[in-house]
């Protein structure tokens, strides 16, 4: 799976992502914005709240939820006032 990535010297600290999605999007202690480092963790955490125990490419329900969380990481980006996150290079994950 892809996960975002976010240009910070384009970023104007508007805290939207942080608002629409915490647990992707986090203010760090320098008071910038950056993605989680347990993005796939995220991921994971919510296949298992819907009721998967783990990451497997054979089944398409679990695809779906993977999809909908991107829709959700889409919506941010369109939403970001600094027009600087965007998808970035594929992680452990990617072949799901
Ligand atoms: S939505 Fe974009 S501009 Fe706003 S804080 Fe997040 S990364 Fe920065």
């Amino acid at each position: 799976m892809k996960k975002p990535v976010i240009d910070i010297s384009e970023c104007v600290l508007c805290d939207i992502c942080v608002e629409l999605c915490p647990d992707v999007f986090i203010k760090n202690q320098a008071g910038y914005i950056e993605v989680a480092e347990c993005f796939s963790e995220y991921i994971e955490n919510h296949l298992n709240k819907n009721g998967y125990s783990s990451l497997n490419t054979d089944d398409s329900k679990k695809r779906a939820l993977i999809k909908y969380i991107e829709e959700d990481v889409n919506d941010i980006i369109k939403s970001c006032r600094g027009d600087c996150i965007s998808w970035g290079e594929k992680t452990e994950t990617e072949n799901i």
